[in-house]
């Protein structure tokens, strides 16, 4: 088996993901727009048979797109060669696309048994969503992730090192880092001494 076969039976599954998101949007909304469905209700006037098969085949279509970012993330990282690039941006895209289209999915069902307060507080949950999502995308775009974490741990390791409490030797009270006499018995505190 040659270089090009193998890289090409890398990617076919993904074809295979494509093919479940779309066959499952056309049946979702075939099936949904059908008038058996769309006049059969399971809560009375509100919810029917075409809002819940619509909302299971556009979830099934979205977790599917979901699956298919995450598999091509570490796809990518085992071997993406010129396109690696795009391994710390499928991810956060993806699932700003899924936060964002999983809003008005479950509204298909939820909107009959919320109340205002409730609908608010979905908003909310969503808007923050989304927010969260787009800041992870700017991140990925920037190419900060990597180096952000590292600088929030450096930051952290420098102030654990400086809150570390100097421990008088002759009385055993804590005192701040930068103190040079103890608060308790004001013996010079050396800076050995420090625990
Ligand atoms: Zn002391």
């Amino acid at each position: 088996m040659n270089q090009a076969t193998l890289q090409k039976q890398d990617w076919t599954w993904v074809g295979r993901f494509v093919a479940v998101i779309v066959v499952a949007l056309i049946l979702a909304s075939a099936i949904g727009s059908m008038d058996l469905f769309a006049k059969t209700f399971v809560i009375d006037g509100k919810l029917s048979a075409s809002h819940l098969v619509r909302f299971l085949g556009y979830s099934t279509a979205l977790g599917a797109l979901w699956m298919l970012g995450q598999r091509a993330t570490i796809a990518l990282q085992k071997h993406g060669g010129r396109w690696s690039f795009m391994q710390h941006l499928i991810l956060p895209v993806v699932t700003l696309i899924v936060v964002a289209s999983t809003n008005s999915i479950a509204l298909l069902v939820l909107k009959p048994m919320m109340n205002a307060s409730l609908n608010n507080i979905y908003n909310w949950v969503f808007i923050v969503g989304i927010v969260g999502c787009a800041v992870w995308v700017v991140m990925a775009v920037l190419g900060q992730s990597a180096s952000l974490t590292e600088a929030f741990t450096s930051a952290a390791g420098r102030i654990s090192a400086t809150n570390k409490a100097k421990i008088c030797a002759a009385c055993g009270t804590e005192n701040e880092p930068s103190a040079k006499f103890c608060k308790q018995c004001a013996k010079k505190l050396s800076d050995t001494a420090a625990a």
